[in-house]
């Protein structure tokens, strides 16, 4: 069992007047004691909040005796996390202030300090007693609470003092089986489309993801060209126009709806994921012909680092194991006979130089991830051995084809797992 954890943003509606000043107070020594402990923690260079809280717990309580204790116990928590960041940009040379500054406060909750009430409303503790909120859960809140998360005995709140309400941080929680893995899901992410290799068939999701950062990226400097001649490179107007084209979401969109798929298929079928081992791999790839140092940056954060993330939180939450391997050359060399391809100009083809076969370059990519976890090439997979495979040697038939099944976008983004695939022409099929 494991335990998996996710934080959930969820606002109450809006207070009365009389109970959401009571917060505000709250807020002011919150913010008060959190200021006074960065400030000492930060002079004596202490990072643990255990040391903090032993030096100084008892001149918090004593400050506000009226405050339930546990804020003098949250508050050594929340101050130990800021200076112990300080104190690393510190040691860095990334700041030249003396003390990290206290901007926004978001306050700490431990379980004695709020209680939820059902699961629309919440009590929070104050100088002047308990007091009763209630929340607006969105959908989000309850796909999770429908599926078996609960929540966790700490929490966070931040005011928002326009709209008079707060904004609570809840973190749910879902204990998780583990299973013995049965066989893998080795998966190649491109910048333009994702292959997993499912018990041989390989299996080609077309992203877009390029495009889609590109055509992003030209738009946004579009706006701020013009913008920052008219309104000055700060205006609001700037912000609210980019912030409309929603980049962000679309590209979290393509990769949740991907990582979902890919782990609820390995889920079904027991099998770890197998993925490459970043960090090697931007020097290797094609988006060094992209001349631009921070669109690169984007391309590389939306189709590799982006898919990557998405696939290993979702498959934290099902249980799903992740192998990492070692990337070199994943599409340079045959599988079959471990000898290089010949890719022609720019194509994705490639011939073996040996067996004179064709190999479609993220086909070849996919078998040499798989072949790479079972030999438990840096990595802690399990012993090479599965359903399709006997003793490292993998049966590729004589008329295997090499080439992937491509789906396009708007055929996977309605599914939720991979259809059942007796053959690859199913998927073709479907594609008219
Ligand atoms: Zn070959």
């Amino acid at each position: 069992m494991a335990r998996v954890a996710r934080t959930v943003i969820v606002r109450s509606a809006p207070l009365p007047r009389k109970k959401f000043n009571a917060l505000v107070e709250l807020e002011g020594m919150y913010r008060n004691m959190v200021e006074q402990l960065v400030m000492h923690a930060v002079r004596n260079g202490i990072r643990s909040f255990i040391r903090l809280k032993a030096l100084k717990y008892r001149e918090m309580r004593k400050l506000y005796p009226h405050l339930p204790s546990h804020y003098a116990y949250t508050t050594c928590q929340d101050a130990s996390t800021r200076a112990k960041s300080f104190l690393r940009l510190k040691k860095r040379g990334l700041t030249r202030r003396e003390h990290p500054e206290v901007r926004s406060v978001v306050i700490w909750l431990d379980d004695h300090l709020w209680k939820p009430i059902g699961l629309t409303f919440i009590r929070i503790v104050t100088h002047k007693g308990w007091i009763k909120v209630e929340l607006e859960p969105h959908r989000q809140y309850w796909r999770y609470v429908n599926r078996g998360w609960r929540l966790a005995s700490e929490a966070k709140m931040k005011l928002d003092r326009k709209n008079r309400r707060i904004i609570v941080y809840l973190t749910l929680v879902k204990e998780v089986d583990e299973y013995k893995t049965r066989g893998y899901l080795p998966v190649d992410v491109n910048e333009n489309n994702v292959t997993i290799l499912v018990d041989g068939a390989a299996i080609l999701f077309e992203t877009g993801m390029r495009k889609l950062v590109l055509g992003y990226y030209y738009r946004r400097k579009k706006v701020q060209q013009k913008y920052d001649e008219l309104y000055g490179v700060k205006s609001r107007i700037k912000r609210m126009i980019l912030r409309k084209l929603r980049e962000r979401k679309k590209k979290q969109d393509v990769r949740g709806k991907i990582a979902n798929i890919i782990v609820r298929t390995a889920y079904e079928k027991q099998y770890a994921i197998v993925i490459e081992e970043l960090g090697k791999r931007p020097a290797n790839n094609m988006i060094r012909k992209v001349k631009d140092k921070q669109l690169r940056h984007r391309i590389f954060q939306a189709s590799f680092r982006g898919v990557q993330r998405a696939i290993e939180e979702k498959a934290r939450e099902y249980g799903v194991q992740v192998v990492y391997v070692n990337p070199k050359n994943t599409s340079r060399l045959c599988p079959l006979h471990n000898a290089p391809l010949a890719y022609s100009n720019g194509s994705r083809g490639g011939r073996c130089r040996k067996g004179g076969e064709q190999w479609h370059r993220d086909v070849v990519a996919t078998w040499n991830l798989l072949l790479r976890a079972l030999r438990g090439d840096g990595s802690a997979a399990p012993s090479p051995a599965g359903p399709t495979l006997d003793g490292g040697r993998v049966p590729f038939g004589p008329t295997a084809t090499h080439e992937p099944t491509r789906v396009p976008k708007p055929v996977w983004a309605r599914w939720n797992t991979l259809p059942q695939i007796q053959n690859s022409t199913t998927i073709n099929r479907m594609k008219r």
